[in-house]
Protein backbone atom coordinates (compact mmCIF):
# COMPACT_ATOMS: atom_id res chain seq x y z
CA UNK A 1 0.00 0.00 0.00
CA UNK A 2 1.25 3.18 -0.98
CA UNK A 3 2.07 5.65 1.84
CA UNK A 4 0.01 8.72 0.20
CA UNK A 5 -3.35 7.63 -2.01
CA UNK A 6 -2.49 9.40 -5.19
CA UNK A 7 -5.51 10.96 -7.16
CA UNK A 8 -6.20 11.12 -10.94
CA UNK A 9 -8.90 13.70 -11.69
CA UNK A 10 -10.93 12.73 -14.94
CA UNK A 11 -12.82 15.16 -16.83
CA UNK A 12 -14.04 15.84 -20.40
CA UNK A 13 -14.32 18.56 -22.68
CA UNK A 14 -16.11 19.47 -26.17
CA UNK A 15 -18.65 17.40 -25.72
CA UNK A 16 -20.44 14.65 -23.12
CA UNK A 17 -20.80 10.38 -24.09
CA UNK A 18 -16.68 10.39 -25.02
CA UNK A 19 -16.05 7.56 -22.97
CA UNK A 20 -14.82 9.15 -20.11
CA UNK A 21 -16.31 6.23 -17.59
CA UNK A 22 -14.59 3.70 -20.23
CA UNK A 23 -11.51 5.52 -20.09
CA UNK A 24 -11.14 6.00 -16.63
CA UNK A 25 -11.75 2.17 -15.68
CA UNK A 26 -9.19 1.02 -18.32
CA UNK A 27 -6.52 4.00 -16.49
CA UNK A 28 -7.65 2.06 -13.37
CA UNK A 29 -6.81 -1.43 -15.17
CA UNK A 30 -3.37 -0.92 -16.14
CA UNK A 31 -2.93 0.72 -12.58
CA UNK A 32 -4.38 -2.61 -10.90
CA UNK A 33 -2.19 -4.59 -13.42
CA UNK A 34 0.96 -2.92 -12.02
CA UNK A 35 0.04 -4.01 -8.57
CA UNK A 36 -2.01 -1.09 -7.17
CA UNK A 37 -5.55 -1.02 -5.71
CA UNK A 38 -7.22 1.46 -7.42
CA UNK A 39 -11.29 2.49 -6.89
CA UNK A 40 -13.14 4.99 -9.20
CA UNK A 41 -15.31 7.50 -7.60
CA UNK A 42 -17.74 8.98 -10.09
CA UNK A 43 -19.04 12.98 -9.44
CA UNK A 44 -22.37 13.68 -11.10
CA UNK A 45 -23.40 17.45 -11.14
CA UNK A 46 -26.96 16.82 -11.62
CA UNK A 47 -29.18 17.62 -8.77
CA UNK A 48 -31.08 14.36 -8.42
CA UNK A 49 -29.91 12.67 -5.19
CA UNK A 50 -29.18 9.48 -7.21
CA UNK A 51 -30.56 8.23 -10.72
CA UNK A 52 -32.51 5.59 -9.01
CA UNK A 53 -35.73 7.69 -10.04
CA UNK A 54 -34.56 9.25 -13.49
CA UNK A 55 -35.95 7.51 -16.82
CA UNK A 56 -33.63 5.52 -19.15
CA UNK A 57 -34.57 8.06 -21.68
CA UNK A 58 -32.58 10.34 -19.72
CA UNK A 59 -29.80 8.52 -17.84
CA UNK A 60 -29.69 4.82 -19.41
CA UNK A 61 -29.06 2.18 -16.59
CA UNK A 62 -29.26 2.23 -13.56
CA UNK A 63 -26.22 0.37 -12.16
CA UNK A 64 -27.06 -1.16 -8.52
CA UNK A 65 -23.37 -1.81 -6.34
CA UNK A 66 -23.45 -4.73 -4.08
CA UNK A 67 -24.55 -2.40 -1.02
CA UNK A 68 -27.74 -1.66 -2.45
CA UNK A 69 -26.53 2.18 -4.00
CA UNK A 70 -28.43 2.80 -7.17
CA UNK A 71 -25.75 4.21 -9.22
CA UNK A 72 -24.74 5.81 -12.56
CA UNK A 73 -24.04 3.24 -15.36
CA UNK A 74 -19.85 4.47 -15.16
CA UNK A 75 -19.90 2.27 -12.08
CA UNK A 76 -20.46 -0.91 -13.90
CA UNK A 77 -17.59 0.21 -16.23
CA UNK A 78 -15.60 0.07 -13.55
CA UNK A 79 -16.40 -3.02 -11.54
CA UNK A 80 -16.19 -5.01 -15.22
CA UNK A 81 -12.76 -3.52 -15.90
CA UNK A 82 -11.19 -2.96 -12.28
CA UNK A 83 -11.45 -6.29 -9.81
CA UNK A 84 -13.08 -3.77 -7.25
CA UNK A 85 -16.03 -3.68 -6.02
CA UNK A 86 -17.90 -0.50 -5.83
CA UNK A 87 -20.28 0.99 -2.63
CA UNK A 88 -22.24 4.11 -1.89
CA UNK A 89 -18.53 5.82 -1.24
CA UNK A 90 -18.05 5.41 -5.40
CA UNK A 91 -21.05 7.89 -7.03
CA UNK A 92 -22.07 11.03 -5.90
CA UNK A 93 -24.56 13.59 -7.51
CA UNK A 94 -24.46 17.63 -6.78
CA UNK A 95 -28.08 16.70 -5.39
CA UNK A 96 -26.23 14.12 -2.39
CA UNK A 97 -23.39 16.80 -2.00
CA UNK A 98 -26.17 19.74 -1.58
CA UNK A 99 -28.11 17.75 0.45
CA UNK A 100 -25.81 16.69 3.23
CA UNK A 101 -24.76 20.30 3.17
CA UNK A 102 -28.40 21.55 3.99
CA UNK A 103 -28.25 18.85 6.67
CA UNK A 104 -25.34 20.12 8.65
CA UNK A 105 -26.88 23.39 8.01
CA UNK A 106 -30.54 22.90 9.93
CA UNK A 107 -28.15 20.51 12.92
CA UNK A 108 -26.59 24.50 13.15
CA UNK A 109 -22.89 22.82 12.36
CA UNK A 110 -21.81 25.72 10.50
CA UNK A 111 -22.24 27.52 13.93
CA UNK A 112 -24.13 30.50 12.53
CA UNK A 113 -21.86 31.61 8.94
CA UNK A 114 -23.15 31.98 5.46
CA UNK A 115 -23.02 29.01 3.76
CA UNK A 116 -21.51 29.05 0.39
CA UNK A 117 -20.53 27.18 -2.97
CA UNK A 118 -17.29 27.89 -1.33
CA UNK A 119 -16.07 26.66 0.61
CA UNK A 120 -18.94 24.73 2.02
CA UNK A 121 -19.57 22.74 -0.62
CA UNK A 122 -16.15 22.53 -2.16
CA UNK A 123 -15.35 21.14 1.21
CA UNK A 124 -18.03 18.55 1.14
CA UNK A 125 -17.13 17.71 -2.26
CA UNK A 126 -13.28 17.08 -1.40
CA UNK A 127 -14.25 15.49 2.27
CA UNK A 128 -16.60 12.71 -0.18
CA UNK A 129 -13.37 12.32 -2.91
CA UNK A 130 -11.19 11.46 0.35
CA UNK A 131 -13.33 8.81 1.99
CA UNK A 132 -14.12 7.42 -1.05
CA UNK A 133 -10.48 6.90 -1.71
CA UNK A 134 -9.54 5.51 2.05
CA UNK A 135 -7.55 2.01 1.72
CA UNK A 136 -6.33 2.41 -1.99
CA UNK A 137 -3.19 3.37 -3.14
CA UNK A 138 -4.74 4.87 -6.30
CA UNK A 139 -8.06 6.90 -6.43
CA UNK A 140 -9.25 7.42 -10.18
CA UNK A 141 -12.32 10.28 -9.77
CA UNK A 142 -14.39 11.67 -13.07
CA UNK A 143 -16.18 14.35 -13.29
CA UNK A 144 -19.73 13.89 -14.66
CA UNK A 145 -20.65 16.65 -17.87
CA UNK A 146 -18.19 18.81 -19.39
CA UNK A 147 -16.23 21.61 -17.90
CA UNK A 148 -17.68 24.78 -18.30
CA UNK A 149 -20.96 23.31 -17.58
CA UNK A 150 -22.36 25.91 -14.85
CA UNK A 151 -23.40 22.59 -12.94
CA UNK A 152 -19.87 21.32 -12.83
CA UNK A 153 -18.16 24.52 -11.80
CA UNK A 154 -18.07 23.37 -8.21
CA UNK A 155 -16.96 20.15 -8.10
CA UNK A 156 -13.91 21.45 -10.94
CA UNK A 157 -13.01 24.09 -8.06
CA UNK A 158 -13.21 21.55 -5.47
CA UNK A 159 -10.47 19.19 -7.50
CA UNK A 160 -8.52 22.29 -8.16
CA UNK A 161 -8.25 22.53 -4.56
CA UNK A 162 -7.18 18.96 -4.08
CA UNK A 163 -4.07 19.75 -6.45
CA UNK A 164 -3.25 22.72 -4.25
CA UNK A 165 -3.64 20.93 -1.15
CA UNK A 166 -2.03 17.64 -2.22
CA UNK A 167 1.51 17.16 -2.90
CA UNK A 168 2.70 17.14 -5.83
CA UNK A 169 2.85 13.60 -6.88
CA UNK A 170 -0.39 12.67 -5.59
CA UNK A 171 -2.71 14.59 -8.44
CA UNK A 172 -2.49 13.91 -11.61
CA UNK A 173 -5.19 15.51 -14.36
CA UNK A 174 -6.51 14.05 -16.99
CA UNK A 175 -8.48 15.92 -19.53
CA UNK A 176 -10.75 13.92 -22.53
CA UNK A 177 -11.60 15.45 -25.61
CA UNK A 178 -12.88 15.42 -29.01
CA UNK A 179 -11.28 15.73 -31.92
CA UNK A 180 -13.62 15.86 -35.06
CA UNK A 181 -13.00 15.12 -38.58
CA UNK A 182 -14.59 17.11 -41.10
CA UNK A 183 -15.20 15.35 -43.72
CA UNK A 184 -15.71 18.69 -46.45
CA UNK A 185 -12.31 19.95 -44.76
CA UNK A 186 -10.92 16.06 -45.26
CA UNK A 187 -8.71 16.94 -41.60
CA UNK A 188 -9.14 16.25 -37.79
CA UNK A 189 -9.86 19.54 -36.49
CA UNK A 190 -8.06 20.69 -33.27
CA UNK A 191 -9.75 23.89 -32.55
CA UNK A 192 -12.57 22.15 -30.17
CA UNK A 193 -9.92 20.82 -28.11
CA UNK A 194 -7.87 24.14 -27.71
CA UNK A 195 -10.76 25.43 -26.52
CA UNK A 196 -11.95 23.20 -23.78
CA UNK A 197 -8.47 23.07 -22.58
CA UNK A 198 -8.55 27.27 -22.20
CA UNK A 199 -11.94 27.01 -20.15
CA UNK A 200 -10.14 24.12 -18.03
CA UNK A 201 -7.06 26.04 -17.53
CA UNK A 202 -9.62 29.20 -16.99
CA UNK A 203 -10.54 27.85 -14.04
CA UNK A 204 -7.25 27.13 -12.89
CA UNK A 205 -6.48 23.62 -13.64
CA UNK A 206 -3.64 23.09 -16.04
CA UNK A 207 -3.99 18.86 -17.26
CA UNK A 208 -1.24 16.47 -17.32
CA UNK A 209 -2.28 14.53 -19.76
CA UNK A 210 -5.02 14.67 -22.98
CA UNK A 211 -6.93 11.97 -24.52
CA UNK A 212 -8.23 12.49 -27.76
CA UNK A 213 -10.88 10.80 -28.77
CA UNK A 214 -11.42 10.85 -32.67
CA UNK A 215 -12.39 8.48 -35.58
CA UNK A 216 -9.13 7.75 -36.56
CA UNK A 217 -5.47 7.76 -35.10
CA UNK A 218 -4.09 11.39 -34.50
CA UNK A 219 -1.30 12.10 -36.55
CA UNK A 220 1.93 13.17 -34.88
CA UNK A 221 1.58 16.13 -36.19
CA UNK A 222 -1.97 17.12 -34.83
CA UNK A 223 -0.40 15.70 -31.05
CA UNK A 224 2.00 18.73 -31.46
CA UNK A 225 -0.19 21.80 -32.87
CA UNK A 226 -2.23 20.51 -29.57
CA UNK A 227 0.49 20.17 -27.33
CA UNK A 228 2.11 23.44 -28.41
CA UNK A 229 -1.59 25.56 -27.93
CA UNK A 230 -2.36 23.55 -24.27
CA UNK A 231 1.35 24.05 -23.18
CA UNK A 232 2.17 20.35 -22.76
CA UNK A 233 4.37 17.27 -24.07
CA UNK A 234 3.05 16.07 -27.41
CA UNK A 235 3.46 12.61 -25.29
CA UNK A 236 1.42 13.53 -23.30
CA UNK A 237 -1.41 14.20 -25.48
CA UNK A 238 -2.68 11.00 -26.09
CA UNK A 239 -4.52 9.78 -28.83
CA UNK A 240 -7.63 7.41 -28.88
CA UNK A 241 -9.44 6.35 -31.72
CA UNK A 242 -13.11 4.33 -32.02
CA UNK A 243 -12.09 0.66 -31.92
CA UNK A 244 -13.77 -2.42 -32.41
CA UNK A 245 -14.51 -3.00 -28.46
CA UNK A 246 -14.27 -1.15 -25.63
CA UNK A 247 -11.92 -3.93 -23.83
CA UNK A 248 -9.38 -2.85 -26.40
CA UNK A 249 -9.22 1.06 -24.89
CA UNK A 250 -6.62 -0.63 -21.50
CA UNK A 251 -4.59 -1.83 -24.35
CA UNK A 252 -5.01 1.09 -27.12
CA UNK A 253 -3.90 3.69 -23.76
CA UNK A 254 -1.03 1.23 -23.01
CA UNK A 255 0.55 1.67 -26.61
CA UNK A 256 0.34 5.62 -26.38
CA UNK A 257 2.64 5.81 -23.53
CA UNK A 258 0.17 6.79 -20.69
CA UNK A 259 1.45 4.56 -18.23
CA UNK A 260 5.35 6.00 -18.37
CA UNK A 261 3.34 9.63 -17.62
CA UNK A 262 1.12 8.87 -14.96
CA UNK A 263 3.75 6.85 -13.34
CA UNK A 264 6.40 9.31 -13.61
CA UNK A 265 4.08 12.61 -12.34
CA UNK A 266 2.34 10.36 -9.25
CA UNK A 267 5.82 8.89 -8.56
CA UNK A 268 4.90 5.36 -9.24
CA UNK A 269 7.00 1.79 -9.59
CA UNK A 270 8.09 1.81 -12.79
CA UNK A 271 7.06 -1.76 -13.99
CA UNK A 272 5.40 -2.42 -17.13
CA UNK A 273 1.25 -2.56 -17.22
CA UNK A 274 0.53 -6.70 -16.93
CA UNK A 275 -2.48 -6.96 -20.30
CA UNK A 276 -2.38 -10.61 -20.83
CA UNK A 277 -5.79 -11.19 -19.91
CA UNK A 278 -7.05 -8.02 -21.76
CA UNK A 279 -5.28 -9.34 -25.35
CA UNK A 280 -7.08 -12.43 -25.00
CA UNK A 281 -10.41 -11.00 -24.13
CA UNK A 282 -9.95 -8.56 -27.40
CA UNK A 283 -8.77 -11.53 -29.69
CA UNK A 284 -11.79 -13.94 -28.90
CA UNK A 285 -14.55 -10.97 -29.04
CA UNK A 286 -12.84 -10.01 -32.46
CA UNK A 287 -12.83 -13.22 -34.02
CA UNK A 288 -15.33 -15.66 -32.47
CA UNK A 289 -16.05 -18.78 -34.69
CA UNK A 290 -19.47 -19.06 -34.22
CA UNK A 291 -22.88 -17.31 -34.24
CA UNK A 292 -25.91 -16.82 -32.50
CA UNK A 293 -28.45 -15.01 -32.62
CA UNK A 294 -30.84 -13.50 -29.32
CA UNK A 295 -33.96 -11.90 -29.24
CA UNK A 296 -34.35 -9.01 -26.66
CA UNK A 297 -37.83 -8.67 -26.33
CA UNK A 298 -38.27 -5.21 -23.77
CA UNK A 299 -39.66 -1.96 -24.28
CA UNK A 300 -36.63 0.30 -24.42
CA UNK A 301 -35.33 -1.42 -28.07
CA UNK A 302 -33.86 2.30 -29.62
CA UNK A 303 -32.10 3.15 -26.36
CA UNK A 304 -28.53 0.45 -26.04
CA UNK A 305 -27.64 2.58 -22.42
CA UNK A 306 -30.74 1.08 -20.90
CA UNK A 307 -29.90 -2.36 -20.40
CA UNK A 308 -25.88 -1.56 -20.71
CA UNK A 309 -24.74 -3.79 -18.21
CA UNK A 310 -27.59 -7.11 -19.85
CA UNK A 311 -26.12 -6.33 -23.30
CA UNK A 312 -22.25 -6.71 -22.11
CA UNK A 313 -23.03 -9.79 -19.93
CA UNK A 314 -24.37 -11.15 -23.27
CA UNK A 315 -21.11 -10.15 -24.65
CA UNK A 316 -19.37 -11.73 -22.37
CA UNK A 317 -20.86 -14.89 -22.46
CA UNK A 318 -20.26 -15.03 -26.17
CA UNK A 319 -16.45 -14.13 -25.34
CA UNK A 320 -16.46 -16.84 -22.94
CA UNK A 321 -18.01 -19.37 -25.91
CA UNK A 322 -15.96 -18.05 -29.00
CA UNK A 323 -19.44 -17.16 -30.00
CA UNK A 324 -20.33 -13.61 -31.86
CA UNK A 325 -24.08 -12.95 -29.74
CA UNK A 326 -26.30 -11.20 -32.14
CA UNK A 327 -28.99 -8.84 -30.06
CA UNK A 328 -31.99 -8.81 -32.30
CA UNK A 329 -34.18 -5.90 -30.10
CA UNK A 330 -37.46 -6.86 -30.60
CA UNK A 331 -40.30 -4.14 -28.85
CA UNK A 332 -42.10 -6.01 -26.62
CA UNK A 333 -44.94 -3.23 -27.81
CA UNK A 334 -45.44 -4.16 -31.29
CA UNK A 335 -45.69 -7.88 -30.48
CA UNK A 336 -49.10 -9.27 -30.69
CA UNK A 337 -50.66 -12.97 -30.92
CA UNK A 338 -50.56 -12.95 -34.40
CA UNK A 339 -47.25 -12.00 -35.40
CA UNK A 340 -45.14 -12.97 -32.66
CA UNK A 341 -44.15 -16.48 -33.89
CA UNK A 342 -43.14 -14.99 -36.71
CA UNK A 343 -41.44 -12.38 -35.52
CA UNK A 344 -39.63 -14.86 -32.71
CA UNK A 345 -38.73 -17.89 -35.33
CA UNK A 346 -35.42 -16.87 -36.43
CA UNK A 347 -34.11 -16.62 -32.82
CA UNK A 348 -31.49 -18.77 -31.20
CA UNK A 349 -33.03 -17.50 -27.74
CA UNK A 350 -34.96 -15.39 -26.39
CA UNK A 351 -34.25 -12.92 -23.11
CA UNK A 352 -36.74 -10.83 -21.34
CA UNK A 353 -34.76 -7.76 -18.92
CA UNK A 354 -35.85 -6.23 -15.97
CA UNK A 355 -37.99 -3.40 -15.90
CA UNK A 356 -40.91 -1.09 -14.65
CA UNK A 357 -44.48 -0.18 -15.70
CA UNK A 358 -46.93 -2.09 -17.78
CA UNK A 359 -46.17 -0.61 -21.22
CA UNK A 360 -45.06 -3.72 -23.43
CA UNK A 361 -46.02 -6.32 -20.88
CA UNK A 362 -48.46 -8.64 -22.80
CA UNK A 363 -45.72 -8.63 -25.56
CA UNK A 364 -43.46 -10.14 -23.14
CA UNK A 365 -45.74 -12.72 -22.09
CA UNK A 366 -46.38 -13.84 -25.43
CA UNK A 367 -42.49 -14.15 -25.82
CA UNK A 368 -42.29 -16.31 -22.95
CA UNK A 369 -45.15 -18.09 -23.97
CA UNK A 370 -43.31 -19.08 -27.51
CA UNK A 371 -39.93 -19.97 -25.82
CA UNK A 372 -41.70 -21.72 -23.37
CA UNK A 373 -43.56 -24.14 -25.97
CA UNK A 374 -40.85 -24.17 -28.96
CA UNK A 375 -38.49 -25.61 -26.26
CA UNK A 376 -36.51 -22.03 -27.28
CA UNK A 377 -33.72 -21.21 -24.29
CA UNK A 378 -35.28 -18.49 -22.21
CA UNK A 379 -33.54 -15.83 -20.18
CA UNK A 380 -35.73 -13.91 -18.03
CA UNK A 381 -34.23 -11.58 -16.04
CA UNK A 382 -36.37 -10.04 -12.86
CA UNK A 383 -39.47 -8.38 -14.97
CA UNK A 384 -38.77 -11.75 -16.90
CA UNK A 385 -38.51 -14.02 -14.29
CA UNK A 386 -41.95 -12.54 -13.29
CA UNK A 387 -43.55 -12.45 -16.73
CA UNK A 388 -42.37 -16.41 -17.06
CA UNK A 389 -44.74 -16.76 -13.71
CA UNK A 390 -47.56 -15.07 -15.29
CA UNK A 391 -47.20 -16.91 -18.30
CA UNK A 392 -47.36 -20.01 -16.96
CA UNK A 393 -50.19 -19.08 -14.65
CA UNK A 394 -52.78 -17.76 -17.34
CA UNK A 395 -51.60 -20.46 -19.96
CA UNK A 396 -50.81 -23.10 -18.29
CA UNK A 397 -52.92 -23.21 -15.01
CA UNK A 398 -56.11 -21.59 -16.58
CA UNK A 399 -55.80 -18.56 -14.88
CA UNK A 400 -56.99 -16.56 -16.98
CA UNK A 401 -56.63 -13.26 -15.39
CA UNK A 402 -53.62 -13.73 -13.44
CA UNK A 403 -51.19 -10.70 -13.26
CA UNK A 404 -48.57 -8.39 -11.02
CA UNK A 405 -50.38 -5.85 -9.25
CA UNK A 406 -47.79 -3.11 -10.49
CA UNK A 407 -49.33 -3.40 -13.84
CA UNK A 408 -53.24 -4.58 -12.75
CA UNK A 409 -53.71 -3.87 -9.28
CA UNK A 410 -56.73 -4.99 -8.84
CA UNK A 411 -56.83 -8.64 -10.89
CA UNK A 412 -58.05 -11.74 -9.52
CA UNK A 413 -54.75 -13.46 -9.38
CA UNK A 414 -52.33 -11.70 -8.08
CA UNK A 415 -48.91 -14.44 -8.97
CA UNK A 416 -46.95 -11.11 -8.62
CA UNK A 417 -47.42 -8.94 -5.73
CA UNK A 418 -46.08 -7.18 -3.20
CA UNK A 419 -45.32 -8.62 -0.01
CA UNK A 420 -47.89 -6.43 1.53
CA UNK A 421 -50.22 -7.25 -0.88
CA UNK A 422 -50.61 -11.15 -0.01
CA UNK A 423 -52.75 -11.34 2.95
CA UNK A 424 -55.20 -8.62 1.75
CA UNK A 425 -57.83 -10.15 0.78
CA UNK A 426 -59.99 -7.04 -1.16
CA UNK A 427 -57.31 -6.27 -3.08
CA UNK A 428 -56.52 -3.34 -2.05
CA UNK A 429 -52.80 -2.03 -1.30
CA UNK A 430 -51.05 -0.80 1.74
CA UNK A 431 -50.77 2.71 2.34
CA UNK A 432 -47.39 2.51 3.49
CA UNK A 433 -46.81 1.54 -0.28
CA UNK A 434 -49.53 3.98 -2.03
CA UNK A 435 -47.72 6.84 -0.53
CA UNK A 436 -44.37 6.31 -0.32
CA UNK A 437 -41.76 8.25 -2.09
CA UNK A 438 -40.53 6.59 -5.04
CA UNK A 439 -36.77 6.94 -3.95
CA UNK A 440 -35.64 3.63 -1.76
CA UNK A 441 -38.91 1.93 -1.40
CA UNK A 442 -36.83 -1.17 -3.32
CA UNK A 443 -35.36 -4.48 -2.35
CA UNK A 444 -32.16 -3.30 -3.41
CA UNK A 445 -28.46 -4.72 -4.10
CA UNK A 446 -26.67 -8.11 -2.80
CA UNK A 447 -28.65 -10.88 -1.57
CA UNK A 448 -27.92 -14.24 -0.12
CA UNK A 449 -30.17 -17.19 -1.89
CA UNK A 450 -29.78 -20.75 -1.25
CA UNK A 451 -29.92 -23.04 -4.40
CA UNK A 452 -31.73 -26.52 -5.20
CA UNK A 453 -29.35 -28.97 -5.47
CA UNK A 454 -29.15 -30.63 -8.63
CA UNK A 455 -30.88 -27.61 -10.56
CA UNK A 456 -29.74 -26.16 -13.65
CA UNK A 457 -29.23 -23.28 -11.58
CA UNK A 458 -26.95 -25.30 -8.96
CA UNK A 459 -25.28 -26.94 -11.60
CA UNK A 460 -23.61 -23.47 -13.17
CA UNK A 461 -22.96 -21.92 -10.43
CA UNK A 462 -21.13 -25.03 -8.80
CA UNK A 463 -22.21 -23.70 -5.14
CA UNK A 464 -25.42 -23.75 -2.72
CA UNK A 465 -25.48 -20.21 -1.45
CA UNK A 466 -25.53 -17.20 -3.98
CA UNK A 467 -25.15 -13.62 -3.60
CA UNK A 468 -26.71 -11.68 -6.46
CA UNK A 469 -28.17 -7.98 -6.70
CA UNK A 470 -31.60 -6.78 -6.73
CA UNK A 471 -33.63 -4.22 -7.57
CA UNK A 472 -37.22 -4.39 -7.37
CA UNK A 473 -40.72 -4.04 -5.64
CA UNK A 474 -42.82 -7.05 -6.37
CA UNK A 475 -42.21 -10.82 -6.01
CA UNK A 476 -43.65 -14.10 -6.98
CA UNK A 477 -46.84 -14.49 -4.58
CA UNK A 478 -46.23 -17.79 -2.59
CA UNK A 479 -50.05 -18.82 -2.41
CA UNK A 480 -49.58 -19.79 -6.09
CA UNK A 481 -46.37 -22.00 -6.19
CA UNK A 482 -47.94 -25.14 -5.62
CA UNK A 483 -50.15 -24.75 -8.38
CA UNK A 484 -47.74 -23.74 -10.49
CA UNK A 485 -45.62 -26.77 -9.31
CA UNK A 486 -47.70 -28.87 -10.45
CA UNK A 487 -47.59 -27.67 -13.83
CA UNK A 488 -43.80 -27.75 -14.65
CA UNK A 489 -42.59 -24.88 -12.66
CA UNK A 490 -39.44 -25.58 -11.05
CA UNK A 491 -38.44 -23.79 -7.56
CA UNK A 492 -34.14 -23.41 -7.84
CA UNK A 493 -33.37 -21.11 -5.45
CA UNK A 494 -35.15 -18.99 -2.72
CA UNK A 495 -34.11 -15.88 -0.65
CA UNK A 496 -32.64 -16.38 2.62
CA UNK A 497 -34.88 -13.43 4.20
CA UNK A 498 -38.66 -14.16 3.65
CA UNK A 499 -38.13 -17.77 1.25
CA UNK A 500 -38.68 -15.48 -1.60
CA UNK A 501 -38.84 -17.05 -5.29
CA UNK A 502 -35.92 -15.94 -6.41
CA UNK A 503 -34.70 -18.63 -9.50
CA UNK A 504 -37.08 -20.71 -11.24
CA UNK A 505 -36.79 -23.34 -13.86
CA UNK A 506 -39.32 -25.47 -15.95
CA UNK A 507 -39.31 -29.69 -16.27
CA UNK A 508 -38.89 -30.60 -19.75
CA UNK A 509 -37.41 -27.92 -21.18
CA UNK A 510 -33.97 -27.69 -22.37
CA UNK A 511 -33.12 -24.03 -20.88
CA UNK A 512 -35.46 -22.49 -19.28
CA UNK A 513 -34.44 -20.13 -16.05
CA UNK A 514 -36.10 -16.94 -14.86
CA UNK A 515 -33.78 -14.77 -11.90
CA UNK A 516 -35.51 -12.30 -9.67
CA UNK A 517 -32.21 -10.54 -8.85
CA UNK A 518 -30.01 -9.12 -12.06
CA UNK A 519 -26.93 -11.10 -12.55
CA UNK A 520 -25.52 -8.72 -15.44
CA UNK A 521 -24.42 -6.66 -12.87
CA UNK A 522 -21.74 -8.97 -11.69
CA UNK A 523 -20.50 -10.53 -14.92
CA UNK A 524 -17.04 -9.72 -16.38
CA UNK A 525 -15.33 -9.81 -19.49
CA UNK A 526 -12.54 -12.18 -18.57
CA UNK A 527 -14.88 -14.65 -17.20
CA UNK A 528 -18.52 -14.31 -18.06
CA UNK A 529 -21.30 -15.04 -15.74
CA UNK A 530 -22.19 -19.17 -15.12
CA UNK A 531 -26.08 -17.93 -15.84
CA UNK A 532 -25.71 -15.95 -18.86
CA UNK A 533 -22.30 -18.56 -20.28
CA UNK A 534 -24.82 -21.13 -20.03
CA UNK A 535 -27.21 -19.38 -21.82
CA UNK A 536 -25.10 -19.04 -24.80
CA UNK A 537 -23.44 -21.86 -24.90
CA UNK A 538 -27.16 -23.96 -25.16
CA UNK A 539 -28.39 -21.58 -27.68
CA UNK A 540 -25.30 -22.51 -29.95
CA UNK A 541 -25.65 -26.21 -29.45
CA UNK A 542 -29.41 -26.19 -30.14
CA UNK A 543 -28.74 -23.52 -33.00
CA UNK A 544 -32.34 -24.13 -35.41
N1 LIG B 1 -41.07 -3.90 -12.00
C1 LIG B 1 -40.71 -5.11 -11.34
C2 LIG B 1 -40.61 -4.94 -9.83
O1 LIG B 1 -40.52 -3.86 -9.34
C3 LIG B 1 -39.41 -5.65 -11.89
C4 LIG B 1 -38.24 -4.75 -11.65
C5 LIG B 1 -37.03 -5.10 -12.47
O2 LIG B 1 -37.13 -5.80 -13.46
N2 LIG B 1 -35.89 -4.60 -12.09
O3 LIG B 1 -40.63 -5.89 -9.11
Amino acid sequence: MLKDTRFIFVTGGVVSSLGKGIASASIGSLLESKGYTVTVIKLDPYFNVDPGTMSPFQHGEVFVTEDGTETDLDLGHYERFINHKCTKENNFTAGKIYYSVLRKERKGEYLGKTVQVIPHITDEIKRKIIKGSKGYDIAIVEIGGTVGDIESQPFIEAIRQLGLELKNYQTSFIHLTLVPFLKNAGELKTKPTQHSVKEYRSLGVQPDILICRSDIKLPQESKEKIALFCSMPSNAVISLPDLETIYEVPLALDEEGIDKIITDKLQLEKNKPNLSAWKKVVKRKIKPSKLVNVAFVGKYVDLKDAYFSLTEALDHAGINNDTKVNINFVSSDELNSKNYSSKLKKSDAILVPGGFGGRGIEGMILAAKYAREKKVPYFGICLGLQIAIIEIARNLCGLKDANSTEFKPRTKHKVISLITEWKNEDGSIEKRDKNSDKGGTMRLGAQKAKLKINSLAHKLYKKTNIFERHRHRYEVNPEYVSELEKKGLLISARSEIHNLVEIIGMKDHPWYLGCQFHPEFTSKPKTGHPLFNDFIKTAVKLKR
